[in-house]
Formats: C-alpha cells, sequence, structure tokens
C-alpha cells in the first residue's frame, strides 16, 4: 500500500541557517542505511520535510528498520501521495486509505489537515469536516474523537498531498557527521559498545581502540571486538578500529609498579595511546564506557587518577548509569548477546586482588617514574605495529 515515507526530524528543525547541513548530513545517512535494503530509493527534500520514495517493489520491514538507524529522525510516516485533483477525488482516496489501514473497525479517529499549499480552495477545517463526514458515511463502526483519537489522520495539502496516520518512531538524535569525530575505547564488554552508540547518536563519528594482550588475550578476544564494532557500525556508520598491542607495556608495568596500582596505572597508558591515535587522526575527543562506582578503576578517584593523563575531553556517556539501565541500550542495539560471551579481556588478566580504590594521584605519578627508562619506547613500538581494521 505505501510507496513512501514521510520523514520527521526533530531538533535539527531549529537550527536556523545551518538547517540545510543538518538536513543533508541526514539524506547522506539516509541513503547509507538504504543502500542495504532491497528495493530502489529516490529521497527527496521539499519544504523542510524529506521524503523516502520507493521505485517499484521493496523490503517495508527492512526499509523501517534501516532508517530506525538513521540517527536525526525522529518519526518514520509511511504515506501515501495523491494529485491534488479536486476534492471529490481526494475523499475517494481518503476512504480507500482508511478501508485499508483499518477496515471498520471500532475505532475513534479525527482528521487534522494542513494546508501547506494556500491556493487549495477549502479551509483545512472545511476540509477536516468534509473528510470526517466521508468516513463516517463509508464506515459505521468509526467514531470522532478530537481529544484522544485512536486514529490521527493527517492529510498535507501541498503541490500534491500527503495522508498518513502512522508515526514509527526513529532513534532521535541528530545526524551524523554534524559534529566531528570521537575516538572510542572499545573493550569487549557491554559498557563500551553503548557508549560509543550514544555518543554517535549525538551526531559524532567515530573511530575506536582496542588494546589486546596475546597471548594472554586470544584472538576470539580480539574478534569479538571487532564483531561488536560491526553491530555498532550499523548505527554510527564505518569506524577504524585500530588494534594495539599492549602486552609488553603490560608486563612492564607489572614488573615495575606496585600491584594495587596496576589497573589504574595500566588505564593511564590506554588514555595516553588512544589520546595519541585520536589527536593523529583528527578525533575531537575520547569515549569510554566508565560509570561512577562499577569498578574499582571507576570510583571517582579512579576516574580522577585516569583523567589526569587527558587533555582532549573524556565523554562518558555512562557515567550515571547503572548496569541495567546499560544492559537495557545493549539489548536495544544488539550488543549484548555478543558482549556477554566469555573470552578474557586484558584487564582480567592481570587484576591485583586489593586494587586501591583512592589512588592518590601524586602517588600514581611517582610509581610511573619507574617506567621511565622503557615507556616511551614501548609506546612508540605499540602505536608503529598497530593494526587498523575497517570496520563497515
Ligand atoms: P566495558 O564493559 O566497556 O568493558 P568495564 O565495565 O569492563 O567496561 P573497565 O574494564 O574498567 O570497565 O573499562 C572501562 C573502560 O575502559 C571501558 O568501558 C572501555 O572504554 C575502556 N577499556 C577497557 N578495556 C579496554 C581495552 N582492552 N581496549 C580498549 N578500551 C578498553
Ligand atoms: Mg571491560
Amino acid at each position: 500500500m505505501f510507496q513512501a515515507f514521510l520523514i520527521k526530524y526533530g531538533e535539527i528543525g531549529v537550527k536556523g541557517k545551518n538547517r540545510y547541513v543538518f538536513e543533508d548530513a541526514l539524506v547522506t545517512r539516509m541513503k547509507q542505511v538504504l543502500y542495504h535494503v532491497d528495493g530502489t530509493f529516490q529521497i527527496s527534500k521539499e519544504q523542510g520535510r524529506i521524503y523516502v520514495e520507493a521505485e517499484g517493489a521493496f523490503d517495508y520491514d527492512e526499509t523501517v528498520a534501516a532508517l530506525q538507524r538513521a540517527f536525526g529522525i525522529v518519526g518514520i510516516c509511511p504515506v501515501v501521495i495523491v494529485e491534488n485533483d479536486g476534492f471529490e477525488n481526494l475523499a475517494a482516496r481518503v476512504v480507500d486509505y482508511m478501508r485499508n489501514m483499518y477496515g471498520d473497525q471500532k475505532k475513534t479517529f479525527k482528521v487534522m489537515t494542513r494546508r501547506a499549499n494556500k491556493s487549495y480552495p477549502m479551509e483545512s477545517m472545511e476540509v477536516n469536516a468534509a473528510l470526517g463526514e466521508r468516513i463516517l458515511d463509508a464506515f459505521p463502526n468509526m467514531s470522532v474523537d478530537v481529544h484522544h483519537p485512536d486514529i490521527m489522520l493527517h492529510v498535507e495539502l501541498r503541490t500534491k498531498i500527503n495522508i498518513y496516520s502512522e508515526v514509527i518512531p526513529g532513534p532521535g538524535g541528530m545526524p551524523l557527521g554534524t559534529n566531528g569525530r570521537s575516538m572510542l575505547l572499545l573493550s569487549g564488554g557491554i559498557d563500551s559498545p553503548v557508549a560509543g552508540y550514544m555518543v554517535a547518536k549525538r551526531g559524532v563519528y567515530i573511530d575506536a581502540t582496542y588494546f589486546h594482550a596475546p597471548p594472554y588475550t586470544s584472538e576470539r578476544a580480539k574478534q569479538k571486538v571487532v564483531d561488536l564494532a560491526k553491530k555498532v557500525a550499523r548505527y554510527t556508520g564505518p569506524i577504524k578500529l585500530h588494534v594495539i598491542n599492549f602486552t609488553d607495556i603490560q608486563m612492564y608495568i607489572y614488573d615495575q609498579c606496585p600491584h594495587e596500582e596496576l589497573t589504574i596505572i595500566m588505564r593511564r597508558y590506554m588514555m595516553r595511546i588512544a589520546q595519541k591515535i585520536a589527536e593523529d587522526t583528527g578525533c575531537l575527543a575520547l569515549i569510554t564506557g566508565e560509570s561512577i562506582g562499577q569498578v574499582a578503576s571507576q570510583t571517582v578517584a579512579s576516574l580522577a587518577a585516569t583523567n589526569d593523563v587527558c587533555h582532549l575531553p573524556v565523554f562518558r556517556p555512562l557515567i550515571a548509569f547503572d548496569k541495567e539501565d546499560i544492559v537495557t541500550i545493549a539489548k536495544k542495539i544488539d550488543t549484548y548477546e555478543t558482549s556477554i560471551l566469555p573470552y578474557e579481556d586484558c584487564c582480567t588478566t592481570f587484576v591485583a586482588k586489593h586494587p586501591v580504590t583512592r589512588p592518590r594521584i601524586d602517588l600514581i605519578r611517582r610509581s610511573e617514574r619507574a617506567l621511565e627508562e622503557k615507556i616511551e619506547e614501548m609506546v612508540a613500538e605499540a602505536l608503529a605495529t598497530e593494526e587498523i581494521i575497517e570496520i563497515r
């Protein structure tokens, strides 16, 4: 029944003169998500509206699912577009529409006409009343409720006429590419994929860095991170995944530093290295999946100690989230099942029995001095031997 969708977008409507930048970014993203869907689509911008029109047969469910991954879309309205060829024809089309959508169910409705085309010969109130009457005549089980109707029937009088009553929720957020690029520290856990998704939802392109420590972490653990990146990329677009071999650095810290400070010092080196890659690749900020109090390395004092080595902004979108709420999002974006696969990550291999929970930054800095001799060289080596995996 539907060959087209009317796309509603929220916040981007209020960006004044830059509005077209946001609209263009949204259209670009819509083309990307629709690229893999069965069907040929035309996307057009008209009078502050974006339409998707399918040429010939297409997979409706896949189309809707794809559009639900394009940040910036607030609502996806399957729309019937008809010629503006007189009220009688319009009324017939509207009655057809109602029959196809709802049969003669016992439902209440309201007609909402918008007269964008000011030369239309009837006022919108007149159209509401006249169409309402035709619907009541055609479907004896239906009745009008202007306050809380089951069906809100939108009739938009434009060059052509748009008829729709269903608004399928979109993902919200801002179109990708309207807010630069940031570097996600991506582990195999539940949190960091969700963190990346959340920041991307605000229009930020994502690249990722993963620290692995072979042979302490397996190829399967790395593959799991690649799989997670693929799932996240369905929403965020292509991700460049930088895989850093962290083994030597980790061993060196293990040998030289107090074991209860191991995790914090390791995390400081992860941040330093990710920050270096970020700067070299044009990323404006770092993203982590940290959340206050979740583990010893995420107490407020530990976060402060980790943050001490960062000069780029660090986005921690999950900072005040409970695990349960993070899991809900992980399930929604389909990363959860992959995240809970049991492969070890490099933090679990080297955890101390009693890690510090209130690290003092001055003491941590002092402990790091034991690394002075070789660490810079090792970091340079880790950067020089990075593996880059293009995730699409
Ligand atoms: P997650 O579920 O995201 O793994 P977590 O609860 O296991 O988080 P930590 O292991 O303390 O917490 O890691 C905190 C954050 O540090 C992660 O959310 C992630 O952003 C980053 N991180 C941890 N381990 C790695 C790694 N091996 N490679 C890249 N980033 C990592
Ligand atoms: Mg982890």
